[in-house]
């Protein structure tokens, strides 16, 4: 079966299971920043998954909630942003670029859960661009992409808010000639169907997550938008296939063998979220998923070569 070049770089085989850079890797450096990607990148870990949202001025940032919070962002003052949550979607591009998202404020539940992350200064929140050309280097010429479309919870049944977001970041990619090094991942299904139809040479990544688990501490939600597979005879990776997924990548404790088994029959790439815990890891590459998305690139790297596999060929 002919395959999407990217699809390809998020497939595994007998000795080869992927690392994805989960916001470059925040387990150690600010997350969704290009230090963080340059560090991944650095490193031998090609795939790299962020999320993308607009500005007031129609600029696609990478950032991955619809506010900034104060667990980990700070105003052109210095200080932590005092209980004022700002909405990327209310603040222009200048406004977004004066912030600094460099530390995290270990007063915040949030700012607590990366004890290794790094403290800096001056980081900002980057452009899609920034990104899109960091990677055209020819020493990223491997890199992949998994861009994550984050849907506005005030605008989900918005169609033409939908149009203009998968519009202007289809754009952006097709421009930086990056088309073939991306894949549009979300967990909001009517976006993904959007980005079909705007970019049907851009493949898929299909996000899911059971209505019953929790969302993480810190960080918005995505059950809105994900659909309900309450019902057991539903079967997600048929649900992915049928809408034109080309991966499927499930939350890592709902995924067990047969349903892998079953996505790799429809020609479903299986790549999993996010796994930082090492018994979860081992458990994911006993499982010999395609891809491991995780905070800890390095962790997983090194578990990797302890049992003979690499994530890279
Ligand atoms: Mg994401």
């Amino acid at each position: 079966m002919s395959r999407f070049p990217q699809v390809t770089a998020f497939s595994g085989d007998a000795d080869t299971i992927r690392v994805v850079g989960h916001r470059g890797a925040r387990g150690i450096l600010p997350e969704n920043s290009l230090i963080g990607f340059d560090f991944a990148l650095s490193i031998g870990v090609d795939l790299l998954e962020f999320d993308v949202l607009l500005t007031r001025d129609d600029i696609p940032v990478i950032t991955h909630n619809h506010e900034f919070h104060d667990s980990a962002v700070r105003g052109p003052d210095g200080a932590f942003l005092n209980g004022e949550h700002s909405r990327v979607a209310s603040l222009t591009i200048s406004e977004i670029e004066r912030l600094d998202i460099g530390r995290l404020n270990t007063e915040t539940e949030y700012g607590r859960r990366f004890p290794d992350q790094a403290q800096m200064d001056g980081v900002r929140v980057p452009r899609l661009s920034e990104l899109l050309q960091l990677v055209s280097q020819p020493r990223y010429a491997s890199a992949c992409l998994m861009l994550e479309l984050k849907s506005d919870p005030d605008l989900a049944h918005d169609a033409a808010a939908r149009e203009r977001i998968v519009s202007v970041v289809c754009d952006e990619v097709h421009r930086a000639g990056m088309a073939d090094r991306t894949l549009l991942h979300s967990f909001d299904w009517a976006l993904l169907a959007e980005c079909r139809r705007q970019a049907p040479d851009i493949p898929l990544s299909f996000l899911t997550q059971l209505q019953e688990n929790e969302h993480d501490a810190g960080e918005d939600s995505s059950i809105f938008v994900t659909p309900d597979f309450g019902n057991p005879d539903t079967s997600v990776p048929d649900e992915v296939s049928k809408a034109g997924g080309s991966l499927w990548c499930p939350h890592f404790t709902e995924l067990d063998e047969n349903s892998l088994a079953h996505a790799r029959e429809l020609g479903l790439a299986v790549a999993v979220w996010t796994v930082n815990d090492p018994d979860d890891i081992e458990a994911m590459i006993d499982l010999k998923v395609d891809a491991i998305v995780t905070d800890y690139p390095g962790r997983v790297q090194q578990r990797l070569s302890e049992r003979g596999f690499c994530w890279r060929r």
